[in-house]
C-alpha cells in the first residue's frame, strides 16, 4: 500500500493542541487506534489529548496512557468541548460519520481546527475533513494507522522504530476487529502481525489481557442467550437474539460483555445472517449488531433498516422502538431486503 503521508507530516509539525477522537461504543479498534495514535504523537514530543464517547471495555483499560486519561465525553461533555474548541488539529479515527461520535458533532464542524480522518468503514464523510485516510481495504482503523506510520518519515518503513505501547495498541485493535484472525483478514493483516510480533509485541499477553478476560457471570449470560434465547428464522437463514436490561442486571452485565455473541449463531451451517439486538441502559433505543457470513452484505441491511452502517459482514445501528416489537421490525426487514442489495 503506498501512502502520501506528507500533508499529514506538515499537520503535526504544525500541530500545538492535538485532540484524538474514537465513536460512541468503543470497541478495540476505536481504543487501540486512539491510544496507538497518542503513544506515536507523544514520541514526538506532543502531548494529544484522548476523547471516547462512551466507556469502553474495562479489559481494555492498560492500554489507556499513565500520562494522559481518556476523557469520557459522557462523564464530562463540557470538557469534552472545550478540548475540541481549542485545538488546532483534531484526528477522528474509526468512525466514517461525526455523528458517531454521539456528542461532538457539531463542535467538530463548528472549529476552524484542522481535522483528520483515519478510517476503515464504507461511506466515510470525507469532505467533512481536511485530510481523510479512508479505504475499506484493511482489516481495521489499526491495520490502517499501522500502513500510516510505516510511511511517516522518522519511521521510515522500520516497524522497529513504533514505539512498543504504540505497537500493542496496534495489534489490540486488529485482533478485536478481525476475531482473532477470523474475519476481514487481508495479506497485509497477517504482515503486519508478525511484524509487530517481531517488534516486540507479546501475542498471547494481549490475547489473554483482552479476549480471555470476561466473569463467570458473562459467560453464563452468553449459554443463556445462545439457550433460552436464540430465535431461528429458517426461511431467511437467519437468527436473533434479544438481551433485555433486566438481564443486564440478572447476570451483572458491564460494558463490553456481550462482544462475541451476535457471531455465535453464524457457527450454524444454516444460518447466514445474525442479529443481536440489545435493549440501552437507559431504555431510549435498541442497539443493534449484525453480522453475516461472506455471500450476504448486511451494510445495506444496516442502512436501510436500522439507521446505521459499517462494514458487508459486520455492521451495527439503532432502533427506537420498544424491545417486544423488535421481533416483528426484523422479519419484516428481511422480508423486504432486496435481493440485489443483500448479495452485493
Ligand atoms: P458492533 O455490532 O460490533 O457494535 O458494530 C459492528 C460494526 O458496525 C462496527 O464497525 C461499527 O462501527 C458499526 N456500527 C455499530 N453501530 C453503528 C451505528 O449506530 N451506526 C453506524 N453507522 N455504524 C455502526
Ligand atoms: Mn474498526
Amino acid at each position: 500500500m503506498s501512502i502520501d503521508t506528507e500533508p499529514f507530516e506538515v499537520f503535526l509539525s504544525e500541530a500545538r493542541d492535538i485532540v484524538l477522537i474514537g465513536h460512541f461504543n468503543p470497541d478495540g479498534d476505536a481504543v487501540g487506534s486512539v491510544t496507538a495514535a497518542w503513544h506515536y504523537l507523544r514520541s514526538r514530543g506532543k502531548h494529544p489529548h484522548i476523547l471516547l464517547p462512551s466507556p469502553y471495555p474495562e479489559s481494555m483499560s492498560f492500554l489507556e496512557p499513565n500520562e494522559q486519561k481518556i476523557l469520557i465525553c459522557e462523564q464530562n461533555l463540557a470538557e469534552a468541548r472545550r478540548l475540541v474548541a481549542r485545538a488546532d488539529l483534531l484526528i477522528c479515527l474509526d468512525l466514517n460519520r461525526l455523528a458517531r461520535t454521539e456528542y461532538l458533532e457539531r463542535d467538530i464542524l463548528e472549529t476552524p481546527a484542522r481535522k483528520v480522518l483515519i478510517d476503515h468503514h464504507i461511506a466515510a464523510e470525507l469532505d467533512r475533513f481536511d485530510l481523510a485516510f479512508s479505504t475499506i481495504d484493511v482489516s481495521s482503523t489499526c491495520e490502517l494507522l499501522y500502513q500510516i506510520l510505516l510511511a511517516m518519515p522518522d519511521i521510515d518503513g522500520d516497524p522497529a522504530r513504533i514505539p512498543l505501547p504504540c505497537a500493542e495498541s496496534l495489534y489490540v485493535g486488529m485482533m478485536t476487529d478481525t476475531n482473532n484472525f477470523s474475519n476481514s483478514v487481508f495479506p497485509g493483516t497477517f504482515d503486519m502481525a508478525a511484524r509487530l510480533i517481531a517488534r516486540g509485541v507479546d501475542k498471547d499477553d494481549l490475547q489473554e489481557k483482552v479476549l480471555s478476560c470476561y466473569s463467570v457471570a458473562r459467560t453464563r449470560l452468553m449459554g443463556h442467550m445462545v439457550k433460552d434465547k436464540m430465535v431461528i428464522l429458517p426461511r431467511h437463514k437467519a437468527a436473533y437474539m434479544l438481551l433485555s436490561n433486566k438481564e443486564k442486571e440478572q447476570y451483572q452485565f458491564v460494558p463490553g460483555d456481550s462482544e462475541g455473541f451476535v457471531n455465535l449463531p453464524l457457527a450454524i451451517a444454516d444460518v447466514e445472517i445474525s442479529a443481536l439486538f440489545t435493549e440501552n441502559a437507559a431504555g431510549e433505543y435498541v442497539r443493534v449488531s449484525l453480522r453475516s457470513k461472506s455471500r450476504i452484505n448486511v451494510n445495506r441491511l444496516a442502512v436501510r433498516f436500522f439507521n446505521g452502517g459499517g462494514h458487508r459482514n459486520a455492521s451495527g445501528g439503532r432502533l427506537y422502538l420498544p424491545l417486544e416489537e423488535v421481533p416483528a421490525y426484523f422479519e419484516k426487514a428481511l422480508d423486504a431486503y432486496p435481493d440485489e442489495e443483500k448479495f452485493s
